[in-house]
Formats: structure tokens, C-alpha cells, sequence
């Protein structure tokens, strides 16, 4: 349950910041059965740092409270005898929780060899030129057959930091790009003024420390 909220308030906002919010929950309350039945104007306020706060505290409540209406308790134990597919199943039911969530959940809380895509993993692998994709989705269907699975969980986190520190969006460091020979972007970033010269770490991975 720790990964599913962690994943939930890591959407659309910085890891930092939502590692905050995950905090805050973790600490103001005494446990999610708590978060189920507090007032939602509590829980708003404790994630407010993160961004969409008020659209996830509905939707972390109404997940709890449906969890727990159908399992009759607030664990997702149950999910380890499930397949990936099953698991996908039974989460996609829930408002707010997209296959990117589920992927998460299936990696980092049940060990699973799944391959989670972000914007940083989509933009990364397209520009390299592994996939040649329009979105996250169509590059998470790809990668499952280009990616070995004893290397998913690891690769998918390193190529957020390289995402992140390197390969920007805008403007990427390709000057000091450590994979430039094999890089089929034909937008390649080589002027070391253009932008920041050197890539500051940006390393903080939520799903790392929960
Ligand atoms: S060369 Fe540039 S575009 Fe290609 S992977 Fe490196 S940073 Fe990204």
C-alpha cells in the first residue's frame, strides 16, 4: 500500500516533493486506515505540497475505502498470488491509477520484472532511437520485448536520472553525453554554451525510499 500511495502523489509533481507528501501521511496519521477515515480537508492539507493535491486526497480516500470494502482490510497482500496481467486488472479499476502506477506497484512492491515508462524513460528511448513511439503507452507496449527482463527495474531508474541529468527535454547535455555514438537523435544539443554546462544531479528517486 506504502508504493501505491507513494506512486499516486508522485504523479505529475517532482519526486522530492511528493516524498514530502508521502511523509506528511506517514506521520500525521496512524496508519492508512486513518487516512481512510479522516476528513478529506485533513488529508488535502498534509499533501498539499505536492502538486494536484486536492484531486489525490479524493482519490487516495475513495481507493482506500473501496480497498478496504472489498478485501475487508487495508492490505494488498492478496496481489502476490496474482499474475502482472490480474494485478493490472484488479488496480486500473480505481480513479486515478494508470497503468504507470500499476507498473510502479508491480516493480518496486512485488518484485516484479515490469518495465515502468515515464516521460523521461519515452523521451530517452525514442530519441536514442530503441523505440519510435508517440506516447508513454505505445513505448511501455515496445519496451517489453526490447528490454531483458533481469535488467527492467535498473533500467527504468537509470533512465530517469540520465532523463533527467542528461537527456533533458530541452536542451540536452549531448556535449557530454556518454552514449552519443549510438544516439540517433538528429537534434543533438553540442554547443556547450547553449545551456547549463555541466549536469547537475537531480538522483531522488521516491519509489527508492519507501
Ligand atoms: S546524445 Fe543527446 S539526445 Fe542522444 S541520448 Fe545523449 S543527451 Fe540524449
Amino acid at each position: 500500500m506504502d508504493v501505491l500511495i507513494a506512486t499516486k502523489l508522485s504523479q505529475n509533481t517532482t519526486d522530492k516533493t511528493s516524498y514530502t507528501a508521502f511523509r506528511n501521511l506517514k506521520d500525521e496519521f496512524g496508519g492508512w486506515e486513518d487516512v481512510m477515515t479522516a476528513p478529506l480537508s485533513r488529508i488535502k492539507n498534509a499533501i498539499k505540497v505536492c502538486g494536484l493535491s486536492n484531486t489525490k486526497a479524493v482519490q487516495i480516500k475513495k481507493m482506500l475505502e473501496n480497498i478496504k470494502n472489498e478485501h475487508g482490510s487495508l492490505t494488498l497482500v492478496h496481489l502476490r498470488k496474482l499474475s502482472d496481467n490480474e494485478v493490472y486488472d484488479e488496480l486500473l479499476k480505481h480513479k486515478g491509477i494508470g497503468k504507470k502506477t500499476v507498473s510502479c506497484l508491480l516493480a518496486f512492491g512485488l518484485g516484479r520484472d515490469v518495465f515502468p515508462v515515464d516521460t523521461h524513460v519515452h523521451r530517452v528511448l525514442n530519441r536514442i532511437g530503441l523505440v519510435d513511439t508517440k506516447t508513454p503507452e505505445e513505448t511501455f507496449e515496445a519496451a517489453k520485448f526490447i528490454v531483458p527482463d533481469k535488467f527492467k527495474v535498473n533500467f527504468h531508474t537509470n533512465l530517469i536520472r540520465f532523463g533527467r541529468n542528461v537527456c533533458k527535454a530541452v536542451r540536452p547535455l549531448c556535449y557530454e553525453c556518454m552514449v552519443i555514438n549510438l544516439c540517433s537523435f538528429n537534434q543533438k544539443n553540442l554547443s556547450v554554451n547553449s545551456g547549463l554546462k555541466t549536469a547537475a544531479e537531480n538522483n531522488f528517486i521516491i519509489l527508492e525510499k519507501i
